[in-house]
């Protein structure tokens, strides 16, 4: 396996095709059974996965215990490797867990008032966080999973009263709830003994063949090799890259029916970063307050390196209708939970409902897995079409919420705006800039939103633009006046500008210097920026192909549905482009 730092992995979801299925879903349901059986034995001994260790996971495992349902020595070992990458990626939030407990406190939890019940303190939290993250490296996909296990720690003292002693406690044994067998445990394509994968890559067809159990639990080869058509995109990344061993998984639809899909994994070369000397222009983002996210183009002109001038229009990402959507998904669950809580422990109707709540939440994170690719499909766009190099992108350590939406989609709202989307979002783009050679800078967000972008100016924010609100600031208020220059835009607007003000300070400093240093809004060199409403040429688009960009990283390749659409400030043209 060729992986590593200049590799980026790949993969790609095709749907089995009928034949199949049904002898695909039948191996899918054994080797779940056998992953969970080894959880099960496993999950004492989960300090053993906490020491670094290299090498594939599924060795780590068959040393520690045998097959609980062995059918083939290869088929074992592909299932302890996934049985492997899941206690690897527990242990790693054991670790963090064993971080942050000492820090768990009671100041986590606001006590029940009158108004509102119990619930999350999060100030304390992130306070704390912020102070222990100081000893962490400064990585925010770290950060992202130890704020996730505060939140999880904090769950489970909203139900017992008390914070849980060890990792254990809160944490249930991990087990599938969909089939899922990668084939990285056995020999390769070629000489596979659980299964046989093979690509023409001029005809654009893949072979597979695996081995699976009958109607009789009678296990055999398939006679005949299933035969995948590759869609275009496939095919090209195959051509430049190398592919790994594939993923057998069970895709439950939101009617509850099932399918099986081969999610085949191809590492690719990252392209060279763009040379700091050619780079001229910056997108940079914020997570909005009111939108999911806010974005503007900045060029560092080379007649007047002391101002950046901004070029584009911004472009705001709205959600849309998906707010309302996602809130009352998630108030249907509520609803079915209630219900469900109020019968008898045997009542039988207890599944029904269980089954129930089970497709509404499948089908709520469908939605936000889509939202999450079109948002940093839709940015990568964007960078693109204005020629931009250098992505500067607000830190996903800001926390920032609005914390002040109403009713149920205001929940939503303030959900999605905490973590995962826009962690979501972050890797992604991340690995799609990767990709496509374009450098991906993550600033700090301190002061951004109360910051002038035009003349650089402590400013404050209000509730709305209108005379009557600009006596009295407020510090969440959507509108920016500044007291200064009297400039006046959108808080979420104003932002990114600022965010991207930095990233050209870093860009300035890294061709004068040679050296990066991160710069705070408040710093002389980062300047303010005018706004050249009419020197604001789009560029053609790119020569690259475009569909490169939106087929990279994981898609749904023959025929899903789309669960959701996202509204840009935008021509349509744009978006329309994006989800063709
Ligand atoms: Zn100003």
């Amino acid at each position: 396996m060729r992986a590593g730092r200049h590799y980026q992995p790949l993969s790609y979801d095709l749907r089995l095709p009928a034949s199949a299925q049904a002898d695909a879903l039948r191996l899918l349901e054994a080797s779940r059974a056998v992953v969970n059986a080894a959880l099960v034995q496993l999950w004492p001994l989960l300090d053993e996965f906490m020491a670094e260790r290299a090498g594939p996971a599924w060795k780590h495992v068959v040393e520690l215990i045998g097959s609980p349902d062995p059918h083939g020595e290869r088929q074992w070992r592909c299932e302890a490797e996934t049985a492997g990458r899941i206690m690897r990626g527990q242990a790693e939030r054991k670790l963090i867990f064993q971080l942050v407990q000492p820090l768990l406190s009671d100041g986590f939890i606001r006590p029940e008032t009158d108004a509102r019940p119990a619930g999350k303190n999060r100030q304390t939290i992130k306070e704390a966080i912020e102070r222990l993250q100081k000893q962490l490296s400064d990585d925010d996909t770290a950060f992202l999973t130890m704020q996730n296990v505060v939140e999880q720690a904090c769950n489970y003292f909203l139900v017992h009263g008390e914070f849980p002693a060890t990792y254990e406690q809160m944490q249930s044994v991990p087990l599938l709830g969909v089939g899922m067998l990668t084939y990285a445990g056995d020999d390769g394509g070629a000489k596979g003994q659980a299964y046989r994968f093979s690509v023409d890559r001029d005809a654009g067809a893949a072979a597979l063949l695996f081995r699976f159990p009958d109607e009789t639990g009678r296990w055999q080869w398939r006679k005949e090799p299933v035969e995948l058509s590759l869609p275009d995109c496939v095919t090209a990344r195959l051509k430049q890259g190398i592919h790994m061993a594939p993923t057998l998984r069970e895709v439950v639809c939101a009617d509850g029916s099932r399918v099986a899909v081969l999610d085949v994994i191809v590492q690719v070369k990252k392209s060279e970063p763009v040379e700091w000397e050619s780079i001229e222009r910056v997108l940079g983002f914020d997570w909005g307050v009111h939108g999911l996210i806010t974005a503007v183009v900045l060029q560092s002109t080379p007649i007047d390196p002391e101002h950046p001038v901004q070029i584009s229009r911004p472009l705001f990402v709205n959600t849309g209708g998906l707010d309302g959507h996602q809130a009352r998904t998630r108030r249907q669950i509520d609803q079915l939970k209630a219900a469900r809580d109020g019968l008898p422990q045997d009542d039988p109707k207890r599944t029904v409902y269980d089954q129930e709540i089970r497709r509404c939440w499948r089908l709520y994170e469908a939605r936000n897995r889509e939202l999450a690719h079109l948002a940093a499909n839709l940015l990568l766009l964007f960078a693109r079409v204005w020629g931009c190099s250098l992505i500067s992108g607000e830190s996903l350590k800001t926390l920032k919420t609005t914390g002040r939406g109403k009713g149920v989609r205001g929940r939503w709202r303030n959900y999605r705006n905490t973590t995962t989307i826009r962690s979501d979002i972050w890797k992604i783009l991340r690995y799609k800039s990767h990709l496509a050679g374009i450098r991906f800078r993550s600033e700090r967000p301190r002061g951004t939103s109360h910051t002038c972008p035009r003349c650089g100016k402590p400013a404050q924010t209000y509730r709305s633009p209108r005379a009557h609100h600009r006596a009295d600031p407020v510090k969440w208020g959507r509108w920016l006046i500044c007291a200064h220059c009297s400039f006046n835009g959108d808080r979420d607007y104003c932002a990114a500008v600022n965010i991207a003000r930095l990233g050209v300070a870093f860009l300035l400093s890294m061709q004068t210097t040679g050296q990066g240093k991160a710069f705070s809004v408040t710093d002389a060199s980062v300047k303010p920026c005018p706004y050249m409403a009419h020197g604001a040429v789009l560029l053609f688009p790119p020569q690259t192909d475009l569909s490169r960009l939106i087929a990279s990283g994981k898609i749904y390749l023959n025929g899903w549905k789309r669960a959701c659409t996202i509204r840009s400030s935008y021509a349509t043209s744009l978006l329309l482009r994006l989800c063709s």
